[in-house]
């Protein structure tokens, strides 16, 4: 055993009681920067080595793609064996490695199309369309939330009850023509993935015993964000001899809004009786102050396991919080800090700063821009949803797959070429009758059916593609991207845009040609190159992005930060209707969430922690005047060291109560003024607050039918007052108050 002592010498004991279990399933429950990460990655090696589990029977589910490349990197480093048939890598990212070697089995065609979530609102919109219903009344966000909530649970749209309720009958109904669309198209979704994988698991005995007697062991990273249709296939695949080893954490659950299920974590003890549980509690990540302030904002969080981390490092520095006057107060400080980081010899890749919203990253990036201070966003503003580089795959995507209808609307008249709305339509209905794609339609028409005017356009474009393709064969992944931007005219097109936006575009579309030629050398797969590259960019949005080689200072919002680490942390945006979110503020448990988030954020930071929060916000172009967030009122003040402490501004000890003054709804709750916004702020206040309807705006009301939601909107008086109210499952709608009996909380 002596030549496996180098995977246990940087453990402490009960990590190595984990590392070194006999194979059997085990669960490690235990609190941020404990060390799970670290344990599943030498579980994994000890599998290998000391257990001699051959690579090809191992599964790890990671939570993002970055996390599966570190892992990999560091089973490669800790065993120097090749991991090649090591099965790495997220949820969807295994669900769709499934799917593609199975399509058959799946009732996919092998040429199915990954559909992210813009493409899969645009799919929605036109088959709401499609439908002849008004997509004012039916919005597609709405359907879209439907359609993914189900999906998450499992369920397809025959099994869904209506309950005589006319409005879920027409979402069921949007639910049924949605996959009817995606299956004539072979276009499948984020949630179709995990469904279709689960299905293809459970349909299909010969397939499923082959993957239950391949995969002996399987490792999942963040446990506790899994939903039911991931833990059901977990369970699906192990089978009844596949262990499985989970590590996580209650209180960094955050996914709930997603269908995530934290009691999956007590579920997984009593349905893998012999699971062997360890918990751990030395934190190794950050200074005692952090953590003081983690373990004393999550205690007050009612719904936990709960545990009390500790570290055997000292205090550090107390945590620096600043009241800014607006958010370009606080990214000029956040930037200053950053500056001082730097010059006193730190790297900015150590720096995380991190936000709620992907809204906020904007005022930060401009800051950092203008000081010349490389950065990266992850997800969000994400690359490969960005405008100009949708275009571009539009474009490959149309190369590989004709069919693929969704790209082909995106690029046929971009740039312009003449081809306008009434023009496409005529294809819509040609394709529609002869149940085929737009490509096939326009191929017909062009040779009759068109103006002649729009029938040479039509023409220009099929022989444009159709040269492509020609060109582009036996090309490398990148020349490829090369060829198709020289000959769609793209970049001339982009250059159009005034200003810095076009530039923007035009250094996206080069970034694009890298990334393909940093793609083509990291693919392994004997998958082909483009096709591969096409499911990075619908998978991984976000990762390609910026010079990954360049020390970059890195922009998240909370939810991707999970897992990661950084020596200093900036937490923006403290305020009450920001963060927590102000869907959130009257709702129990989604601010328990919520206290989570913050949890996730403050546990990052490994030797310092600055947070912040504005007096004012403009956001979604809307001012507003902001309570500090409560969470901030729940870190212990001997922690903190304000940056700039205002004089003579008072905070009673119960500001926040609940309300904010976030998207102008009633802010007049509060009690916290500073002395130069308080009177224009109780103007603001009072000016919402209904006195006829006796609702307030935000209230969470409860419907019989409709079940719970938020009030958005009133309007009237009397026996005609009418209230519009946004229910969690079925929208928004407007309802004569003296009629819908509503319960307030
Ligand atoms: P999170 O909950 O945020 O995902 P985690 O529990 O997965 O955190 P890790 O990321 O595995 O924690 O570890 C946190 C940090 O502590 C890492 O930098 C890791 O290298 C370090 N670490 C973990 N265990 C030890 C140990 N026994 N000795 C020294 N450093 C350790
Ligand atoms: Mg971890």
């Amino acid at each position: 055993m002596d030549d496996v002592s180098f995977l246990l010498e940087s453990l402490n004991d009960h990590q190595r009681e984990a590392v070194t279990l006999p194979p059997q399933h085990g669960l490690v429950l235990a609190g941020a920067g404990s060390g799970k990460t670290r344990v599943l990655v030498h579980r994994l090696a000890w599998l290998i080595k000391v257990e001699q589990v051959s690579p090809y029977s191992v599964l790890a589910v990671t939570f993002t793609n970055k996390a599966a490349a570190e892992m990999r990197a560091r089973i490669e480093k800790l065993l120097e064996v090749n991991t090649r048939s090591l099965w790495i890598g997220t949820f969807h990212g295994i669900a769709h490695r499934l799917l593609r070697l199975h399509y058959e089995e799946a009732g996919l065609p092998k040429a199915f199309q990954v559909l992210d979530s813009q493409d899969q609102k645009r799919a929605v919109d036109r088959v709401i369309k499609s439908l002849d219903l008004d997509t004012k009344q039916w919005p597609p966000r709405e359907a879209q939330g439907f359609i993914n909530r189900h999906k998450d649970e499992g369920t397809r749209p025959e099994n869904i009850a209506d309950d005589g309720d006319p409005n879920r009958r027409q979402m069921v109904r949007i639910f049924s023509a949605y996959e009817q669309y995606c299956q004539q198209r072979g276009l499948v979704d984020f949630a179709e993935l995990l469904l279709r994988a689960h299905e293809l698991c459970r349909d299909n005995p010969d397939l499923l015993q082959h993957y239950r007697q391949r995969f002996r062991h399987i490792l999942v990273d963040e446990f506790q964000d899994t939903n039911s249709l991931q833990y059901g296939w977990l369970r699906l695949l192990a089978g009844d001899s596949g262990k499985l080893f989970a590590v996580g954490d209650d209180d960094q659950s955050i996914y709930g809004w997603r269908g995530a299920k934290v009691e999956n974590l007590h579920q997984f003890s009593r349905d893998f009786r012999d699971a062997h549980t360890v918990r751990l509690e030395q934190n190794y990540r950050s200074t005692g102050t952090i953590l003081k302030a983690a373990n004393a904002l999550i205690a007050n969080n009612s719904e936990r396991l709960g545990k009390e981390l500790w570290t055997a490092d000292s205090d550090g520095l107390p945590i620096t919080s600043y009241t800014a006057f607006n958010e370009y107060d606080e990214a000029d400080f956040v930037i200053g800090r950053i500056k001082r980081w730097v010059d006193e010899g730190g790297k900015r890749s150590e720096i995380g700063l991190l936000y709620r919203s992907n809204a906020q990253s904007r005022v930060f990036e401009e800051n950092l821009i203008a000081n010349s201070l490389p950065y990266r966003v992850y997800g969000g503003l994400r690359f490969f949803e960005r405008a100009e580089i949708k275009t571009a795959l539009g474009y490959m995507r149309l190369l590989q797959h004709r069919a693929d209808d969704v790209s082909f609307e995106r690029v046929i008249n971009l740039p312009t070429r003449g081809i306008g709305d009434k023009t496409v339509e005529q294809m819509r209905q040609y394709a529609r009758a002869e149940g085929g794609s737009l490509w096939l339609a326009a191929t017909r028409l062009a040779d009759g059916g068109l103006t002649a005017r729009a029938g040479n356009a039509v023409k220009t474009f099929v022989r444009l593609m159709t040269d492509l393709t020609e060109r582009c064969k036996d090309k490398e992944l990148h020349e490829q991207v090369q060829l198709v931007l020289d000959a769609t005219q793209l970049i001339e097109h982009y250059g159009k845009e005034k200003g810095e936006a076009g530039e923007t575009r035009i250094e996206n579309l080069k970034e694009l040609v890298s990334a393909a030629k940093a793609f083509a050398y990291e693919q392994s797969e004997d998958e082909d190159p483009l096709e591969a590259f096409l499911t990075h960019a619908a998978l991984e949005s976000g990762e390609g992005q910026g010079d990954a080689w360049e020390d970059c200072v890195q922009l998240m919002t909370l939810h991707s930060a999970k897992g990661l680490e950084f020596p200093l942390v900036f937490l923006t945006g403290l305020e009450d209707g920001l963060f927590p979110h102000q869907r959130s503020v009257n709702d129990g448990r989604k601010l328990e969430e919520e206290r989570r988030l913050c949890y996730v954020g403050v546990t990052r930071a490994m030797k310092e922690l600055c947070i912040s929060h504005a007096e004012r916000r403009r956001l979604h172009g809307q001012e507003n005047y902001c309570v500090p967030s409560r969470f901030l009122r729940e870190l212990p003040s001997e922690l903190l060291e304000e940056v700039r402490p205002r004089i003579n501004v008072s905070r009673p000890a119960s500001y926040g109560g609940g309300n904010s003054s976030y998207g102008g709804s009633n802010g007049g709750q509060s009690g916290y003024q500073s002395p130069q916004l308080g009177g224009r702020r109780r103007d603001r206040a009072l000016k919402d607050d209904d006195a006829n309807t006796g609702l307030k705006l935000g209230a969470r009301v409860l419907h019989a039918k409709f079940g719970e939601g938020t009030v958005v909107n009133h309007e009237g008086n009397g026996a005609g007052a009418r209230v519009q109210v946004n229910f969690d499952d079925v929208g928004s709608k407007w309802m004569v108050l003296a009629y819908a009996k509503l319960q307030v909380f």
